[in-house]
């Protein structure tokens, strides 16, 4: 076991998270310490002293971390001493800082970062995307997520709240609840316009079509939306959940962006992640979509999925370039607690950073050659090899909720369960989350509860 002490740093989780990248949980301890004379103290085999005392910032400190757990375990990481969620947020701080000089800010955050060069261009190509195309930030206006929790079957790597409905009794009984939310939220919220409207979970399109399209009118008309003039994405993650119906339902109301997720187009992947659906259907299911005129299509894909090859990753991607879908997001597998996968394998995101790195290196050569540009990344904890999620479009079909939601500039409004909404507040510039419950049940038992917190927040303390 290595012991890490950590003395005179108000927050000990960056340094937690940083080691997490190179060692199991069990494998260290994180001892947060606020002594005088730290490096008086008596260290034992395997334990180390980091000592904010002796560095001029926290970024100094992890990078003397950094190359102590390279020397420690032999392995490097690519993105550096960087953790969190947002890796174009320092990126775009230091544009800003260095008079919009990319080249300038680029050096800065491989000194401070000690970020190999591959990422440091992918964040650079991003950052210059989102220059050029997406017009700057929008404080001035709202995102609004709805949440429908509701699926077909459960992933093996799920670890939302989202789950199969135990009758559509329990479906009807959430989406009356949900509605009485988002028309108590559009009756006090200030004449914001909203820019961007989506609706995610778990699977908005297991809702019946007359279901989903009562909760986007009702969106709509709590809000003062125009479903023509604003980017509105629909997930119809599952392809046994698109029909006839349900997608002139959407056209009808002038839904443009849906998500169709494969994740793979390998049948053996769909079992044993536990989806009870084909690649055919994926397949014709996205025609379907073209069919109808939707004017982008996205589909997730993911990297390192259960006994899943190179020339499996490279057939899904392949296949989706061929149908001509706008946007394709690769996502790292994250096998986070909670989830089937993380259960019955602890140690599986450990095993595959070599496998994932390949099919990331290969997918973003593939993407490039065929016309698409990365246009907003992210990264979640416990993914394989501490890598990233990539959104890739066609022409200039990004999604702008995509792009706001990691810039954590504007205010987010979360509906429904496990929605996790926040406040932007300008002049600090600062983020406040808020979430609501995660768990479905909990939140139709707990929904009193729930509206008396979104009336502190609207009208209430915090003057929204
Ligand atoms: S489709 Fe998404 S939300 Fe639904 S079970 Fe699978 S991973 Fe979870």
């Amino acid at each position: 076991m290595y012991r890490f002490y950590i003395n005179k740093v108000k927050n000990i989780n960056p340094f937690a998270e940083l080691i997490r990248v190179f060692l199991d949980d069990d494998a260290f301890e994180t001892i947060a310490i606020d002594w005088n004379d730290a490096d008086s103290l008596q260290l034992t085999d395997n334990s180390y002293l980091l000592n904010g005392e002796h560095a001029s910032d926290q970024d100094e400190l992890k990078r003397k971390l950094y190359h102590l757990l390279v020397e420690l375990t032999g392995k490097t990481s690519k993105w550096g001493t960087l953790t969190g969620v947002r890796p174009l947020k320092p990126l775009y701080q230091l544009y800003l800082d260095n008079g919009r000089d990319i080249e300038k800010a680029a050096s800065a955050m491989a000194e401070r970062y000690l970020i190999s060069d591959d990422k440091l261009n992918m964040l650079q190509e991003i950052l210059q995307y989102q220059v050029k195309h997406v017009n700057g930030t929008a404080s001035d206006r709202v995102s609004i997520y709805v949440g429908i929790p509701f699926c077909p079957s459960r992933c093996s790597y799920c670890a939302f709240a989202a789950d199969v409905a135990p009758s559509h009794d329990v479906v009807r009984k959430y989406l009356n609840l949900l509605l009485e939310e988002v028309r108590y939220v559009g009756a006090h919220l200030p004449e914001t316009p909203v820019e961007s409207l989506y609706f995610g979970g778990g699977t908005p399109t297991s809702l019946k079509p007359e279901e989903l399209g009562l909760l986007i009118d009702t969106v709509c008309a709590s809000f003062h939306i125009d479903l023509n003039e604003i980017e509105c994405t629909v997930e119809a993650g599952r392809p046994d959940t698109i029909n006839h119906k349900t997608l002139s339902m959407l056209r009808d109301r002038g839904v443009r962006r849906i998500s169709v997720n494969p994740q793979s187009l390998k049948d053996r992947t769909m079992e044993l992640i536990g989806r009870h659906h084909t690649a055919e259907q994926t397949i014709q299911a996205i025609r379907l979509a073209h069919e109808f005129g939707f004017e982008v299509i996205n589909s997730d894909v993911i990297a390192g999925l259960p006994e899943e090859s190179l020339d499996d990753f490279r057939h899904t991607l392949d296949t989706l370039i061929g149908l001509k879908v706008q946007n394709i997001t690769v996502h790292t597998l994250s096998v986070k607690r909670g989830s089937r996968l993380r259960e019955a394998d602890p140690e599986y995101y450990r095993r595959y950073g070599a496998l994932v790195t390949d099919m990331l290196d290969h997918a973003a050569g593939t993407l490039r050659a065929n016309g698409y540009h990365p246009y907003y990344i992210y990264r979640q904890k416990h993914q394989i090899g501490a890598l990233e999620n990539i959104g890739w479009c066609l022409d200039r079909t990004h999604s702008l909720y995509n792009i706001r939601t990691m810039e954590d500039k504007q205010t987010i409004l979360g509906l429904g369960a496990g929605a996790i909404g926040k406040l932007y507040f300008p002049a600090e510039d600062r983020i406040e989350r808020v979430a609501n419950i995660a768990n479905y049940t909990v939140y139709m038992d707990r929904f009193d509860e729930i509206l008396e917190r979104k009336k502190e927040y609207f009208g209430g303390k915090h003057g929204y």
